[in-house]
């Protein structure tokens, strides 16, 4: 069995490690920076990227994630996630993890409602999928290894460059795994090619 992390210092994690276990994995919050050496894989949880941003650093796991993704682990940023995985952030002279090709924009559906509901066709992965938007960011540019996977009102929400997997979404708030079904799945495939 796959062994999956969720980077447990703020956010949205114990849902993430439910719909992990839903989907046949093992999944450990991880609140260490040496947990992360026997992961296969990462989810980094929805919350808040500035004050996640700061426990990173308080917890020293910034060079840490960069190595594990260097590695080629899999990992998977929903919503503050996704911010602290892009490469880009509008407003903002430095990335945070830096690793997925993308510049995203923070809380872009604000104006519109502070969070909504919808269903989103997730490309090869899910039609209808409900997805939950809280202050939710959106990807502003995709560098042109990325597979844009879902848009919202035109907007990226959801996208993949190998084995760096965004969305700016709640897929952990609904009882539809298929998203993180689909993870696990990357997961599994990296460990058999590692
Ligand atoms: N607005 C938050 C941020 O900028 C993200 C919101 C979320 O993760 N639900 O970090």
């Amino acid at each position: 069995m796959v062994k999956i992390g969720v980077l447990g210092l703020q956010g949205a994690v114990s849902e993430h490690i439910k719909a992990i276990e839903k989907c046949d994995a093992t999944a450990v919050v991880v609140k260490h920076k040496e947990e992360l050496e026997e992961l296969d894989g990462l989810i980094l949880p929805g919350g808040e990227s500035t004050t996640m941003r700061k426990l990173i650093d308080k917890y020293d796991f910034l060079d840490e994630l960069k190595h594990f993704a260097a590695l080629g682990k899999p990992m998977f940023g929903t919503c503050a996630g996704l911010i602290l995985m892009a490469k880009s952030i509008v407003g903002y002279d430095q990335p945070h993890i830096g690793v997925l090709d993308v510049k995203v924009e923070r809380n872009s559906f604000g104006r519109q409602k502070e969070s909504f509901e919808t269903d989103l066709d997730i490309l090869g992965i899910a039609d209808k999928f409900p997805a939950v938007f809280i202050r939710a960011p959106h990807i502003v540019e995709a560098g042109e290894n990325v597979e844009v996977l879902a848009k919202h009102e035109g907007r990226i929400v959801a996208a993949q460059e190998g084995p760096f997997l965004g969305c700016s979404f709640h897929p952990e708030l609904t009882d539809d795994t298929r998203l993180t079904e689909y993870f696990v799945h990357m997961v599994k495939k990296s460990k058999e090619n590692a």
